[in-house]
């Protein structure tokens, strides 16, 4: 499980995350909408610590870190604790981020082999099938520049599951995709919504959150304004904020 409380994050004067709470139950998929600029992507990178905020309190399953004051430096505790907690989770960024030097299926095999440091034969026979699973077999040792946007997707995908992830995190992961390679991605992504993978996705597809999610969450201006299960915050939401954005989009 994943969660979060009491999270503030500012860039400089500019106060983007104002107090948000949000938590993630095993096997729970939560969807994450709201306007350009309201903290989505910074509040999804507040998890791992890409980002760290200011104040509040990260927990990943029995990792967590406490932070109390802008800058805070972080303890050597906080920093195992850190790397325990990034270990545990999976991300899906909007421009692919492979690495251009490595095939797929170098790309699938790098973090458990040189991170995590398991068996070169126990890395690379699962990295197979995480890409026959995303349906890459035939384009294992292709290198990125030479796979679609939506190839490329699915090979990160893959690349985020071959940790083991306990929860992912996908921000955007199709929208720099052309349309006609939208729907290659979200049904991997659907797949992993129905085998009960813990997930927090943000998204501008509203009929793909409203299917897949359990809850979703509207962002405005840093805060949570409308959380609920998907029939409420995509067909009947309680704030009219919510409900605007929402049909606009649809
Ligand atoms: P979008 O839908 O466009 O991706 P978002 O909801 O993901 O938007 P964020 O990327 O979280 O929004 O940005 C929230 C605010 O924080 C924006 O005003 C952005 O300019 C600002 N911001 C984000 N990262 C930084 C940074 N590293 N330095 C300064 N300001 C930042
Ligand atoms: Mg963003």
């Amino acid at each position: 499980a994943i969660r979060l409380s009491g999270i503030h994050k500012s860039f400089g004067a500019h106060h983007v995350l104002r107090g948000i709470d949000l938590q993630a139950r095993n096997g729970e998929v939560i969807s994450i909408i709201g306007g350009s600029g309201s903290g989505k992507s910074t509040l999804l990178r507040c998890v791992p610590l890409l980002e760290q905020p200011d104040s509040g309190q990260i927990a990943v399953g029995d990792d967590s870190i406490s932070l109390g004051e802008p800058g805070q430096r972080l303890t050597g505790r906080d920093r195992q604790a850190m790397r325990r907690l990034r270990s545990q989770l999976g991300f899906v960024f909007q421009n692919f981020n492979l690495w251009p030097h490595m095939t797929a299926l170098q790309n699938v095999m790098e973090l458990p082999l040189h991170v995590q440091k398991r068996p070169r034969a126990e890395c690379r026979e699962e990295a197979e099938a995480l890409l026959e699973r995303v349906g890459l077999t035939a384009r294992r040792d292709a290198w990125p520049s030479q796979l679609s946007g939506g190839q490329q997707q699915r090979v990160a995908i893959a690349r985020a599951l071959a940790v083991r992830p306990r929860a992912l995190l996908f921000d955007e992961p199709t929208s720099a995709l052309d349309p006609e390679l939208v729907g290659e991605v979200l049904t991997v992504i659907r797949a992993l919504a129905e085998e009960g993978r813990t997930m927090v996705l943000v998204t501008h597809e509203m009929g793909f959150a409203r299917h897949v999610s359990h809850r979703a969450i509207y962002l405005h201006d840093g805060r949570i304004e409308e959380e609920g299960p998907p029939e409420q915050v995509f067909d009947n939401p309680l704030s009219e904020r919510c409900r605007r954005f929402v049909s606009h989009h649809l």
